[in-house]
């Protein structure tokens, strides 16, 4: 599937490739090459299971390489969520042993990571979840001056999910082992996007997330540098050199890998491509009145636009551009019941009210330079007609209430 596709007499425009991507061509293929042809359990001692085992170890080696690791640095996961709370547990597990009990990481860590840390708080552990900068930065000096004599690990993600921002890494990472405290980021949404090397970066253990670079949802992987000890957070067999019991979803691996080579090759003409379209986005949405970009413009993702609207709800703006065959996302955590606004964005210092109307556009190189024009006007559109019975807005407009952007 491409990003456009026709539906109907709509072309529908997928612009939320943060939340997952659709698979690639070559994903897919290797997906039911290995399906038809290595069904074997790679555990077992027969020929159909040796050659399933092969086929588990190539893609080993073949993510290991790309990402600057060796092979027996790699853990196969169910996806990026189980890598975050495999890393964090694991280093706590450590902290426990050595009487270190402090652990450092950021407001805005995706939930994989701040619900693991909630845990491990009733479990005893003290948590400093540093600030986030105004551009969406965390400053490697604050990591530094945060860090104590009892920390036993610094967690801070490589790339923001919702505003893009992509942190300092190998000056953390730096900063870490100078310090001697484990390193570990999670890099969901920047493998596959930019070119990372564990080595030269400094990170210790680095999470990752096969659906969000054009492979198969489900699984994932978790580098972990050789000499540091791994806690298991699932029982059972020995599969993964004993630390994640469960049959291996060899498929799935294999268009990992596939996927992953595939997209590291088109880092650069991929970036190339979306920066222009990105800045592009960005220009014509500025153009709203009573707009902000959310996150630096410089240090951040080339696929992620992120904007608040004063005035409206992301809500709304979502489904309405929904109806115009636009399919986007709100910081809001409205479909989980709640209608609290992004952590995120409160994260970044919006205040509530402005939070509220979000909208990510996390854009793909397929969609073309008339989609990216017709996401500007659509999104000009469709906020003018919400703020046209917006109460909140006619506030605003009256002098009742202040804008603050
Ligand atoms: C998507 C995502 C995750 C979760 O990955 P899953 O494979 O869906 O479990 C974790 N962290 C970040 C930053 C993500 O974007």
């Amino acid at each position: 599937m491409s990003a456009t596709e026709k539906k109907g007499e709509y072309s529908v425009i997928y612009a939320d490739n943060a939340a997952t991507t659709p698979m690639s061509e070559v994903a897919i293929n290797t997906m039911v090459k290995v399906m038809k042809e290595n069904f074997g359990n790679p555990s077992s001692l027969y020929s159909i299971g040796q050659k399933a085992k092969e086929v588990l170890e190539e893609a080993r080696e073949e993510v290991a390489a790309l990402i600057g690791a060796s092979p027996k640095e790699i853990y196969f996961t169910s996806g990026g969520s189980e890598a975050d709370n495999q890393a964090i547990i694991s280093a706590a597990n450590l902290g426990i042993k050595s009487g270190k009990k402090h652990i450092v990481s950021t407001a805005f860590e995706h939930h994989a990571v701040l619900h693991t840390l909630e845990k491990l708080k009733k479990e005893g552990f003290e948590v400093t979840l540093l600030d986030v900068h105004e551009n969406g930065l965390v400053a490697p000096e604050e990591v530094a001056a945060a860090i104590r004599e009892d920390t036993c690990l610094v967690t801070i993600m490589y790339a923001n999910n919702e505003i893009g921002t992509i942190q300092p890494i190998r000056e953390i990472g730096k900063i870490c082992r100078e310090k001697k405290v484990l390193f570990h980021t999670d890099a969901v949404q920047a493998v596959g996007h930019l070119h990372i090397d564990v080595e030269a970066e400094n990170i210790d253990m680095m999470s990752a997330s096969a659906h969000k670079f054009h492979g198969p949802k489900g699984v994932g992987f978790l580098y972990v540098k050789k000499g540091i000890k791994l806690s298991n957070i699932i029982e059972g067999g020995a599969q993964e050199r004993g630390k994640r019991a469960g049959t291996e979803d060899v498929a799935g691996i294999a268009a990992m890998a596939a996927a992953l080579k595939d997209v590291v090759g088109k880092i650069d003409s991929n970036t190339d491509n979306l920066l222009k379209k990105r800045n592009r986005l960005i220009e014509g949405l500025k153009e709203i009145p009573h707009s902000a970009l959310n996150g630096d413009s410089e240090s951040r993702l080339p696929s992620n636009v992120n904007f608040c609207f004063e005035g409206i709800e992301g809500e709304s703006l979502l489904l309405l551009l929904d109806d115009k065959g636009i399919q986007a996302s709100s910081g809001s955590a409205c479909t989980s019941g709640s209608l609290d606004p992004s952590h995120v964005l409160l994260a970044i210092g919006r205040v509530h009210d402005v939070a509220h109307g979000s909208l990510r556009l996390s854009i793909s190189e397929d969609l073309s330079d008339q989609d990216i024009e017709y996401i500007i006007k659509s999104v000009k559109e469709v906020v003018e007609y919400l703020r046209g019975f917006s109460p909140v807005w006619r506030d605003l407009v009256n002098g009742k209430t202040q804008f603050i952007l």
